[in-house]
């Protein structure tokens, strides 16, 4: 599968347009974590926070999302490698990474709903935080 070419830099020398588009709109990022109390697994579960448009996996207040919600982390390129809680098929951790780009990503295909109809995407399946009674963490 052809890659972008900036790819080839350190995510560090990355324009911030270069950088925010490695994000595959997934929207498991923003889905809730829940930790099992006696083995420490953390487990993702169909719950998504209450920014996540659960039609598109758009945040609906990308501008003030850590205003919104403080837990909400901005993932950049010097933080990505302590994010160890993102997927393996997040964009920003493949590229961290030096991994190629799923042929599902939008830069890869060309097509931004790919990644809801044969990625990762949990589209269709999840339910509000605000429809939903849970303990966890984002
Ligand atoms: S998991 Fe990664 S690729 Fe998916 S929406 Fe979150 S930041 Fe973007
Ligand atoms: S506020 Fe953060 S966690 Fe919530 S939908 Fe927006 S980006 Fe995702």
């Amino acid at each position: 599968m052809p890659q972008p070419k900036f790819l080839k830099k350190p995510i560090t020398e990355m324009t911030d347009h270069e950088w925010e588009s490695l994000c595959d709109g997934c929207g498991l990022c923003c889905q809730i974590r829940l930790q099992d109390e006696d083995t420490g697994e953390i487990a993702l579960s169909n719950v998504a926070c209450r920014y996540l448009c659960l039609e598109s996996h758009q945040c609906t207040d990308y501008a003030n999302r850590q205003k919104n919600v403080p837990d909400c982390v901005k993932v950049t390129p010097e933080n990505v490698m302590e994010m160890d809680w993102l997927p393996h098929t997040c964009g920003y951790r493949l590229a961290a990474f030096g991994q190629p780009l799923a042929s599902w990503h939008p830069l890869v295909c060309g097509k931004p709903d790919r990644v809801h109809k044969t990625g990762p995407s949990m589209l269709g399946s999840l339910i509000s935080e605000d429809d939903a009674d849970y303990e966890g963490q984002r």
